[in-house]
């Protein structure tokens, strides 16, 4: 078994399960790993390399390669995600400048069967009765606009 030092409140999540990560010294008197350190998530098992303390503390080197890979993995994911919201957003661009063409070619339906057709795959047609209810296309884009903005206000942008 191998000696546990607790290290865990300077060590981040584990980059590929997000769990908690210790630092570890091999035990292992007859062989080759005797007193290496690494460092090893306790949930999934990733680990560093092991290192060996030769003069200096092998341990701070250590903590510093854990914690780079798990930034370096939160770097990639919100990159992911940045390029996926893009995406999303060039997507809907396309779709309403196709609908403005075929409106202008093809006629009016036509055009706004394009953005019936890309708002209904993902859900969210509105329900023409209740916008009329609330006062028709300016009431709901007042309505939705406010509530977008509330869950804005409550969920800042770091
Ligand atoms: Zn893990």
């Amino acid at each position: 078994m191998d000696h546990l030092i607790d290290d865990s409140d300077r060590l981040k999540p584990c980059p590929f399960c997000g769990g908690a990560a210790e630092m570890h010294q091999a035990h292992d008197p007859d062989g080759p790993n005797d007193q290496g350190y690494y460092v090893e998530c306790g949930k999934c098992g990733a680990s560093t390399n092991l290192r060996f303390s030769c003069g200096e503390d092998a341990r701070p080197l250590l903590m510093e390669q854990w914690n780079r890979r798990t930034q370096d993995a939160e770097a990639l994911k919100s990159e992911r995600r940045a390029i996926t919201f893009g995406d999303i957003v060039q997507q809907q661009v396309i779709a309403m400048r196709a609908a403005v063409v075929a409106g202008k070619l093809e006629g009016l339906d036509v055009g706004m069967q394009w953005i019936a057709n890309t708002l209904c795959g993902p859900g969210h047609l509105p329900d023409l009765d209740e916008a009329k209810a609330l006062g028709g296309a300016q009431a709901l884009w007042d309505k939705e606009t406010a509530e977008h903005e509330a869950f804005r206000a409550a969920h800042p942008a770091p």
